[in-house]
């Protein structure tokens, strides 16, 4: 099989100067493609900025026969980062929004500055950077993003509740972009990763860490960035190795005729039927609760 190649296109790879925007920003100057490397060059917790971050990547992918440029900009003046783009190259192709920060701290103790900060970088800053592509993606009818949520948005995780809420955004956001897209070839994806970097090396142990390299989840990023992938509005859990898709999955549920016998009791009694998954639906949209709430109207007391 032939490899994949990104000739001729512009990747935009935000907080790129490190961790798995580095291996995206390594690998898309490998095949081809002119990067704009983004990265502030901060702490993980989002303090100071470098502009050497940026430049070890643009270095290394210069040398090794790449296209690529640095930009120093937060995501969160994504516009500016955009700008770069069109600046050195005249187009942008690809964005990946994976610049983050960490603030871990517990619900308990957790300040207005620690929960504004995560939302700022993650949730505006992809924000940002993804309306200023937006205009050139749609004219040129072709782009491809990929937005970065995290396991603990999708299911929570102690002490990151601030961060918790931003990833899961990632998620809603990345389902309204694809809806939006589909008309203009924009295609947008969603992945949870798990890598080695300054984020996560000091709560896993190294054989572990060994084992899951920035680098196992940039093929995937590569399928789903390329112009022949179909993929879009899916939710991807990524590492080591590993790649699953997740989707929404609803009970069968409780039907119950929304009038005054729709009481507290009346669910109480079939309370089973409400988290019974044993055939369960896989809703992508709000027209299929619509359509269940069109079923309600329609029964008689005791259809169900
Ligand atoms: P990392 O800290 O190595 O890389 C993040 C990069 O983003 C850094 O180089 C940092 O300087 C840059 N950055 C931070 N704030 C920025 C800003 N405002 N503007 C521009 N650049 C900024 O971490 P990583 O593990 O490579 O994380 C990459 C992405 O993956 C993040 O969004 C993170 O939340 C997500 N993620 C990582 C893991 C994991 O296991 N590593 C798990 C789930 C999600």
């Amino acid at each position: 099989m032939s490899e994949l190649r990104f000739d001729g296109q512009v990747v935009v790879v935000t907080g790129a100067g490190g961790g798995l925007g580095k291996a995206y920003a390594l690998f898309f100057g490998s095949r081809g493609a002119s990067v704009v490397v983004n990265d502030l060059g901060g702490s993980f917790k989002g303090e100071g900025n470098s502009t050497k971050a940026a430049d070890v990547v643009v270095d290394e992918i210069k040398a090794a026969g790449g296209k690529a440029v640095a930009n120093y900009d937060s995501v969160t003046n994504g516009d500016k980062i955009i700008q770069t783009a069109i600046d050195n190259y005249g187009r942008i192709d690809i964005l990946l929004n994976n610049a983050g920060i960490l603030r871990d701290i517990s619900f308990k103790n957790m300040k207005d500055q620690d929960w504004d900060l995560i939302i700022d970088v993650h949730v505006k800053g992809s924000y940002k950077c993804a309306r200023a592509a937006w205009p050139y993606f749609r004219k040129q009818k072709f782009g491809r993003v990929i937005n970065t949520a995290s396991a603990a948005g999708l299911f929570g995780s102690f002490g990151q509740c601030n961060y918790s809420a931003a990833k899961l955004a990632m998620v809603g956001f990345t389902e309204t972009l694809a809806k939006e897209g589909a008309k203009y070839n924009i295609h947008a994806n969603v992945i949870a990763p798990i890598a080695a970097s300054r984020m996560t090396q000091t709560i896993m142990p190294p054989d572990v860490l060994e084992n899951l390299k920035p680098d196992w989840v940039v093929p995937l990023v590569a399928v789903l960035t390329h112009k022949d992938c179909t993929e879009t509005g899916s939710i991807y859990e990524v590492g080591g190795g590993h790649i699953a898709k997740l989707r929404w999955e609803r009970s069968s549920g409780l039907l119950l005729k929304a009038d005054d016998t729709y009481t507290p009791g009346a669910i109480l009694k079939k309370w089973d039927k409400v988290s019974d998954y044993s055939d369960p639906e896989h809703p992508t949209g709000v027209a299929d609760f619509m359509g269940l709430l069109e079923k309600s109207m329609k029964m008689g007391p005791n259809d169900k």
